[in-house]
């Protein structure tokens, strides 16, 4: 087997995949972190058939790059989650595991030559593919409430300079009206309805729940990481309204 990219991809087979359900095929890309000390404990884990996890690709922290499953099969790296009505979002993406410590590690910054390879494998993808831009997404944004990864030191502007994903400048942060959990009404169910619109997976109640504080928080950490709390205060709402506006565009 020859890596599918045209990266110089070292090839270290996963026994973790199966088929693609109903002949269905990659729309997307889901951006991991591994949560591990090291890309040596990751490879480990994502080829040890125990653990029934896995991923197309792993990117080190040097920037070097490891393909585990043919793109063409379905890696198990996304697990629960939901994104614009898919239900099923292993069936559908590809999965890019980046080494780094994560959260409980202390969220160390991704090193620069990592971050460039992360670049040039998702060019690489999405040519391939015809991935649209808004369908590159970190695995909080289709698991919110259950997973953080690739957190909010994740630098998704720096792949928007590059060209991949759909990303605006978050709108800078003010004092004024808030909407917060536990809050009702018109606002928060017009909230909903924008984050539902735009493939955050929630209910449009009108009650701002723990399903829509967690769809928020998994907004900021994608797309306005200065303030990560799960309060929709004017700037992650002028955000969402940027970015929502940006769609097709890019
Ligand atoms: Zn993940």
């Amino acid at each position: 087997m020859n890596p599918d990219c045209s990266l110089p991809a070292a090839l270290v087979p996963s026994p973790n995949h199966g088929v693609r359900k109903g002949g269905r095929r990659a729309d997307s890309i889901l951006l991991h972190y591994t949560g591990l000390p090291d890309g040596k404990a990751a490879l480990r884990q994502l080829c040890d058939p125990a653990t029934e996890v896995s991923a197309h690709y792993l990117v080190f922290e040097d920037g070097s790059v490891a393909q585990l499953v043919p793109e063409s099969r379905r890696a198990w790296h996304a697990g629960k989650g939901m994104w614009a009505g898919e239900s099923d979002m292993n069936d559908v993406s590809i999965g890019i595991e980046i080494a780094n410590a994560g959260h409980r590690g202390g969220l160390p910054e991704y090193p620069l030559a990592q971050i460039e390879t992360v670049i040039a494998l998702c060019r690489d993808i999405i040519g391939r593919w015809r991935i649209r831009p808004e369908r590159v997404l970190a695995h909080s944004d289709v698991s919110h409430g259950r997973k953080i990864d690739p957190g909010e030191h994740f630098p998704w502007w720096r792949l928007a300079k590059a060209g991949i994903g759909l990303y605006v400048p978050p709108a800078a942060i003010e004092d004024g009206p808030r909407l917060e959990p536990g809050a009702s009404g018109p606002e928060v169910l017009e909230l909903q309805t924008l984050l539902s619109g735009y493939g955050y997976a929630l209910e449009t109640t009108g009650l701002y729940d723990a399903r829509t504080e967690s769809s928020i928080n998994a907004f900021q950490r994608h797309y306005r990481q200065l303030r990560v709390d799960g309060i929709a205060d004017r700037s992650t709402i002028a955000t969402l309204r940027r970015l929502i506006a940006a769609l097709g565009k890019g």
